[in-house]
Formats: structure tokens, C-alpha cells, sequence
């Protein structure tokens, strides 16, 4: 059920995971919450890791700059240290704060705040991520959304990382992945060079490309609302002649 039309203002705690693929929509999601927490005027608080600087060191940014304040933390724990009186805490790219972000999460809810993760629960190579897996077992609500599929347009579950490293976290954004769906994830991509790829035939390189006919940009244009503007169109030749052969 969704947790934002349940009264829950005379129970205890809750913990609320908000999960997806990358360019899924899952900041615009937890903002989105916790906007509509501070309308109620509720205290909140928001915490993302401090390795996450890509776009700004004291703003949760996603995708289509859409901010709010936060506080960048070295590590779960210190979300404890720093929440306070905040009775509802939001917490960003929760796959870089390791497995201690669970009973982290634990603790604050049986201390009575609202507390909503967002994070990936896969990897590069769509391997289940700690700790949101462990999180969406504890959790009293999990929403797990879509990006779309910059090949083929279908509901993308995958991060597919389009330049090489094996590093488990690679931080960026479109320049380093983009969304695909189950048929068009290629989790072996990353590990192959340039030149590999093109040998094997499968891939036309790392950054690789869609079929210019789909009318699908090769780059997602933003996170969440901006990929639902996709729209395939399909160009029909036009020839002046045709109609007088034909
Ligand atoms: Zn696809």
C-alpha cells in the first residue's frame, strides 16, 4: 500500500525503500516525499554519502536539478549522530554507505522516525547491490522504479556501464551509463576494450549506440520525467516521385 495515504501519525516508525536502475527516477521520488513530509511540517533531515560529489557537495541533485538541502555523511553511523530531532529522514544513493546503512535504518525507525532510502539495487553487473536488498526485506514499503531502455525503449531494469572498469562503484552519470532492459544488458561490456568489442561484433564499441532509425536519443536526456518524453517515431522516406511510380 502506498505509504503516503496511510495515516500512520500514531504508530511508531517506518522505513520506505525506493529502488531502480540508474536514470530510474528514485531522487526525484525521495524529494518528492520529502516535500510533501516538510508541507506537513515535519522536521526532516536528508543524508547522502560524501563520495557521491557530482553535482554538489550540500544539495541531494538528481538528474533534472531538482534540489533540496542535505548533509553529506562519511558514513551511516553518523546519520544517528546527526538526525536529532528530525522525524522523518531521507537518505540518498544508499548503496555507498555499505551494509552498516541496515541497522542504521533499523535503529531510527524503532525510534520512531520515518525513514526513506533511495538507492540501486543492482550493480554494473545486475548483481543484487548491499544494502538496499537487506533494506527492502526490513522495509515496511518498497517502490521499485523504471528508467527506459536507450535501445529499445522498453521498461529498463539495468545499469549498463557504457565505459571500462571493473570497479564495483564508479561514480557518474550518462557519460558512464546508461538504462537498458533485460535483452539489451550486457553486463560483459565494461571489461572488454574498445577494440574487443568491435572484434566480437556484438557491441559497436563501449559508448555503444542505438539504431539511429528508433528516433532514441543514444543519451538519456534526465532522470525520471525527462525519459518518459521519449517517443519513437518512425521516419518514412519521402520522395516526391514515389507517388507518380507507384
Ligand atoms: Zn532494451
Amino acid at each position: 500500500m502506498d505509504p503516503i495515504v496511510v495515516d500512520r501519525s500514531n504508530q511508531p516508525g517506518w522505513i520506505e525503500v525506493v529502488c531502480g536502475s540508474m536514470f530510474s527516477g528514485k531522487t526525484e521520488e525521495l524529494i518528492r516525499r520529502l516535500k510533501r513530509a516538510r508541507i506537513a511540517r515535519l522536521r526532516v533531515e536528508i543524508f547522502k554519502p560524501a563520495i557521491d560529489v557530482r553535482f554538489s557537495e550540500s544539495e541531494v541533485v538528481s538528474h533534472d536539478e531538482n534540489a533540496i538541502l542535505s548533509t553529506p555523511v562519511d558514513s551511516a553511523h553518523q546519520i544517528i549522530l546527526l538526525s536529532g530531532q528530525a522525524q522523518v529522514i531521507g537518505i540518498d544513493e544508499a548503496q555507498f554507505f555499505g551494509l552498516e546503512l541496515v541497522e542504521v535504518c533499523r535503529s531510527l525507525a524503532e525510534s520512531g522516525k520515518r525513514v526513506i532510502v533511495a538507492g540501486l539495487d543492482q550493480d554494473y553487473l545486475g548483481q543484487p547491490f548491499e544494502p538496499i536488498p537487506q533494506l527492502m526485506a526490513i522495509a515496511e514499503y518498497v517502490t521499485k522504479l523504471h528508467a527506459i531502455c536507450v535501445v529499445c525503449g522498453s521498461p529498463a531494469n539495468h545499469s549498463q556501464r557504457i565505459v571500462t572498469a571493473t570497479d564495483r562503484v564508479v561514480v557518474g552519470a550518462s557519460e558512464s551509463y546508461e538504462p537498458r532492459c533485460r535483452r539489451c544488458f550486457d553486463p560483459s561490456l565494461s571489461s572488454r576494450t574498445e577494440g574487443e568489442s568491435n572484434a566480437a561484433g556484438q557491441n559497436p564499441g563501449l559508448r555503444a549506440t542505438p539504431d539511429t532509425d528508433s528516433g532514441i536519443p543514444d543519451i538519456p536526456a534526465g532522470d525520471g520525467l525527462a525519459t518518459d518524453a521519449i517517443s519513437v517515431t518512425e521516419r518514412m522516406p519521402q520522395s516526391p516521385d514515389s507517388a507518380e511510380e507507384s
